[in-house]
Order: C-alpha cells, then structure tokens, then sequence
C-alpha cells in the first residue's frame, strides 16, 4: 500500500498520530485492509488494536517471519506438513481483514492468490499418499475468501482424494465479514458434508467480535451437523483480562462455539506489542480456571519454535507425593489455595 492510500484511509479511519507513523512498507508488514464489519466496530479498543497497524510493528528487532519454520516442513508448496497425522493447505493468502498478530503474517496478504486447481490436486494427493494424515486444516490467509466455485472444486478434489480425511475450515471470516456466508455458499458446504467429519475452526478473540450476524453464520454450520470450535490468541490490550475472557467463552458457549485453545501469540516479528507474558498467561489461566467449567475453558497454549508442537500452559496443582507405612498420597492444592491429599 502507498503512502498517499494511508492517508487517505487516516481521515477514514480516525487514525491516530501514532498510528499514521507506521511505515507499510517496512520489513515482514502485513498489509492493511479492514471489512465494513470490522470498521462499524473500531470504536472499540480491543478491536482497534487487532485491525489498525501501530508503528510499533516496525519497531520489533526481536521477533522471526517463521518461528514455526513451516517452510522447511512444506509436503507441496502450500502444504505444512508439521505434525505426522495432521496437515495445514495454505488455500489462499487473502482474508477480508488483516490481523495484527497474524503469525502467518510472512505469506498472508502477499499476492499468491487462491491455490491453484493443480496445486489443490498435488496436495490432495500427497495426503492420499501419507495415510498418516488423518486431519487437513484448510486455512490460508482465509478459506472463504475463495470464490463459490473455487470452493465447490477444491472440496469436490479432497473429498474424491482423500474422503476419509477430517476436514477442518479455519475462519476469521465469520467474526469479520459474516455476509459471506450466503445460502449458495452454505448449500456448498453441504454438499460436501457427508463422509469424514468437519469441524469449523473460529477465531473470535474478543467478546465485542460475537456479533448478531456472526453467530447467525456459525449457527449455519453448526445446524447442519459442522461442530465449532474457537481458536483465540491472547493479545496485550485487547483480552489479557480474565473478565473479558469470562464473557467471550460466555458467549462463545451460548453461540454453540466450544472455546478451544487460547494460544500465546507466537514470537513473529511485528508483533512484540501484542504478546502477553507468558507468567502473566499462567496467572490468568488459573483465574479462569476457578470461574470456567471445564467445557468453557480453553486450553491456553504455545505454539513452539522450530516446529517443536503445541505445549499446553497450566499452573500444577499436584505438589508431591507422600508415603506412609507402604501407601502413597499424592498431594495436591486445590483451584481455591487449599490442600488435599489423593490415595494412589
Ligand atoms: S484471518 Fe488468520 S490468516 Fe488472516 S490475518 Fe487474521 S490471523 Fe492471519
């Protein structure tokens, strides 16, 4: 994006001093395009402070463009194939609103465009040929900024393929342009529901994001039989509290949306400004875990470099063990700070 376009958004967009200084074209920027749903909220901080760039993203001297080197682990050329039994297509690099804290940041919004109806054919067939892989998360960028037809090919490809393969439709689309999901894209789907389960994997981060029109397009899928589960990402300023987590898995429960991981954000460079401690991460993870049922708590988690997988974030309650006359008790410390001993 040019400089005289930013201008032109700033009067649009209110933006601040601050946010006028970042520079679009500094090192690992990801552009900036912000849907009509977004914008009718930006009043909001927390909403702000996902979707408008700061300057402070070209102030991070810390971070790497792939701290998950997915590149070294790419089955085809959009393929990531990470972990043995699962495999992410990296369908398109568009979305209808970029992320401030996207950690896919160096392929997102960077002109590759839809995958091709090759490209779609070799990944299929690659997972057809590793039966280890059980489940393909088609992600991007954002799935559904694929046209109709694109989408009708690429799952009428997986399905022949590959047909006993979970697929998982990872979205923001439902929080940021829920308009999208029009009764032709929706009877698309079910089309291709049948076979190997799908889930629909969300990312709602903040409770202001469950709109009346996006729960009306999760409740699309998950009528039709397509279980929803919500990926957040714990950002500084938007919902490092644990009263606005309480609410958005509140909400997100009451949206039939299971609340699922709550990732600490991934040491991408551009992003330092918005990553939580990981001490401060624990410390609500435990508060919440006093206030959040268990299917209300989502497992808070780090993604760890080099391809090293997903680490669940937890306070331990188990403190040692004792042993009286041959009989062993574990003792543990309750959610509240009390003690209580367990027979093995
Ligand atoms: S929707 Fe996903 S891929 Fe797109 S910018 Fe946000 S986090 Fe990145």
């Amino acid at each position: 994006m040019a400089i005289t376009e930013l201008a032109e958004l700033a009067e649009i967009l209110k933006l601040t001093d601050e946010e006028k200084s970042w520079n679009p074209e500094g090192p690992d920027t990801l552009p900036l395009l912000i849907s009509d749903d977004i914008k009718d909220l930006l009043d909001n901080p927390a909403i702000r402070r996902q979707f408008v760039p700061s300057a402070e993203e070209n102030n991070d001297d810390e971070g790497n463009p792939d701290p998950q080197e997915e590149a070294k682990h790419s089955g085809t050329e959009r393929l990531v194939h990470r972990y043995t039994n699962r495999a992410a297509f990296k369908t398109t690099d568009r979305c209808f609103a970029y992320c401030r804290h996207c950690f896919r940041r160096r392929f997102t919004g960077h002109l590759s465009g839809p995958a091709s109806e090759a490209e779609i054919r070799e990944a299929a067939e690659y997972i057809a040929k590793h039966r280890e892989i059980r489940e393909v998360l088609l992600t991007g960028g954002d799935f559904f900024t694929l046209s109709d037809s694109h989408i009708d090919m690429l799952l009428s490809i997986f399905r022949s393929t590959c047909p006993s393969v979970i697929l998982r439709l990872c979205t923001r689309a439902v929080a940021v342009y829920p308009e999208r999901f029009t009764e032709n894209l929706m009877a698309i789907i079910r089309k291709h529901r049948d076979g190997a389960p799908m889930f629909l994997m969300t990312q709602f981060n903040h409770p202001a994001e469950l709109t009346d029109k996006a729960i009306k397009a999760v409740a699309g899928f998950v009528d039709m039989g397509i279980p929803a589960f919500n990926q957040s990402v714990l950002l500084k300023g938007v919902n490092d509290d644990e009263d606005t987590l309480i609410e958005l898995s509140d909400k997100l429960l009451m949206a039939r949306i299971k609340p699922y991981y709550l990732f600490q954000g991934d040491p991408v460079k551009g992003t330092k400004h918005l990553r939580v401690d990981i001490e401060r991460g624990l410390e609500i993870e435990k508060n919440l875990r006093r206030s959040l049922s268990g299917l209300g708590m989502p497992q808070y988690t780090a993604d760890l470099p080099r391809g090293g997988g997903k680490v669940i974030l937890t306070h331990s309650y188990l403190e040692g063990k004792t042993e009286k006359d041959g009989r062993i008790r574990y003792i543990f410390t309750t959610p509240e700070g009390e003690t209580r001993s367990y027979p093995d």
